[in-house]
């Protein structure tokens, strides 16, 4: 069987790197492996492949997903601050993970390895290990084979599970299962995604953040909210080789370096310029932050996180209003999801600039070289509207104290 006959050697760019074609390749001759930015890509060892195209029927980034129906749209907040502060908006994942830990069940979600340097899906089982699944990694998560089995076995054996993830990842995931991702035992939830960054930069960040301080990074909150949940912060947890203590240093998210990079989509995989998965995953649920929410709802606090939930299933509602005790919410419209968050929908364009820092980044310029050359300085325009968004907010929040 020659590699050139597999659809998916064909997709180049297109490739979302959701690693479901290795897990269900039968004979194991498919390998992920790493480009020069460290997104994963299939590689096929043409000797040892039976030509089932196992691989090529279950690739999401060949097409074929459904069009994903909402059937519920919702704001939605835990009661709990302590839930809202470890979560990155309104800690509806945290809840759902809680209840399917309740009842024996298994969360699979992404975590950070090798010393905050990587990112990768694992599956949990207890309550204290769930705050290694929590919060937003802004690093492409790797799911491996190891983790897509996991997943079916559980289901097998009769246990809940919860898969939480990006959209190619679920859709990846669903139609690896293939009968089984229809099981009343799985619940999907997929995150509003605008794109992952390459993971190769996330850990050369670590490495010139560790020399920096002379320290190794032991954890990482990208989205802090000592700052607020709209100004949030990055937030570096260090531990020195001869200190028993750890240090933190805080960023406002449009002050640190790696943060402004993502949000102006310079350092993305390419695939999310196309996203295969949008709307079209096939996830019980979506969730998001619902950014505009201090616009519709002002009297609400919003302070430590709001979440725009899109029950996609009648299995995502039931699971919704199992948590219901536990959270704060409210009817919502598509119309005000997509007003402050557009890639529900449609891929965002990449950074004006993206190939030249892309390649740049490849031929090893190093970080201090890329901070040099792309400060990702906002426009006047942006900073006026930014500045003119923190007014409003002040105003809000006085009109909302004056309301209680
Ligand atoms: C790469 C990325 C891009 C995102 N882009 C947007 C956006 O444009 N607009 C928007 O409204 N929301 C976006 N989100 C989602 C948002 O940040 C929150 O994750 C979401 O609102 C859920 O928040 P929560 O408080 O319910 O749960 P949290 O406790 O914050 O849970 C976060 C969930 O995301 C999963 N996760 C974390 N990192 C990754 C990763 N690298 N890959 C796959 N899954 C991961 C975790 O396992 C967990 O299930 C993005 C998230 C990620 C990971
Ligand atoms: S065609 Fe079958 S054996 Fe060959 S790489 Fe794809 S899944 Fe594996
Ligand atoms: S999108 Fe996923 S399934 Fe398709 S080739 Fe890439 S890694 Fe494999
Ligand atoms: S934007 Fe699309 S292709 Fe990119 S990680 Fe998100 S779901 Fe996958």
């Amino acid at each position: 069987m020659s590699y050139d006959e597999m659809k998916i050697s064909k997709l180049g760019e297109a490739c979302c790197g959701c690693g479901a074609c290795a897990a269900k390749c039968p004979k194991s001759c498919i390998s992920m492996q790493e480009d020069k930015f460290g997104f994963l890509h299939p590689v096929i060892d043409a000797g040892a492949c039976l030509g089932c195209h196992a691989c090529d029927s279950v690739c999401p980034a060949l097409g074929g997903g459904k069009c994903d129906e909402a059937l519920g749209i919702r704001w939605a907040k835990g009661k709990s601050s302590e839930l809202l502060e470890a979560s990155s908006s309104g800690g509806i994942f945290g809840l759902l993970a809680e209840s399917v830990i309740a009842g024996g069940g298994v969360v699979c979600g992404a975590a950070w390895a090798d010393g905050c340097r990587h990112v990768e899906h694992v599956l949990v089982e207890d309550v204290v290990s769930l705050d290694r699944v929590m919060r937003s990694k802004y690093v492409q998560s790797r799911v491996g084979r190891e983790v897509y089995a996991g997943v079916r076995d559980a289901i097998r054996s009769g246990r809940r599970v919860l898969f939480a993830g990006t959209a190619c990842q679920v859709a990846g995931l669903k139609r690896y299962l293939g009968k089984t991702g229809g099981s009343a035992l799985l619940l999907t939830v997929d995150v509003i995604c605008h794109g992952v960054p390459a993971p190769r930069l996330w850990s050369e960040w670590i490495d010139y953040k560790n020399v920096l301080r002379d320290s190794n990074v032991c954890d990482v909150n990208m989205r802090s909210k000592t700052t607020g949940w709209l100004s949030y912060s990055a937030m570096y947890e260090y531990i020195a080789e001869k200190d028993p203590f750890s240090s933190c240093e805080s960023t406002i998210f449009n002050q640190d370096w790696y943060m402004k990079a993502f949000l102006a989509n310079a350092s993305l995989r390419p695939s999310c310029f196309m996203c295969p998965a949008k709307r079209s995953c096939g996830s019980d649920i979506t969730l998001g932050d619902f950014w505009g929410f201090q616009g519709i709802h002002p009297e609400v606090d919003y302070s430590k996180g709001v979440s725009a939930v899109i029950c996609n299933t009648d299995k995502g509602i039931a699971a919704f209003q199992g948590i219901a005790n536990s959270i704060d919410c409210g009817d919502a419209t598509i119309e005000q999801v997509l007003a402050g968050n557009p890639s529900l929908v449609k891929s965002v364009a990449p950074y004006a600039k993206c190939d030249e820092f892309m390649t740049d980044f490849a031929s090893r310029m190093g970080i201090e070289g890329l901070m040099a050359k792309y400060d990702f300085k906002s426009s006047l325009k942006q900073r006026v509207r930014g500045k003119l968004g923190a007014i409003k907010r002040k105003v809000l929040k006085v009109a909302r104290e004056g309301i209680r």
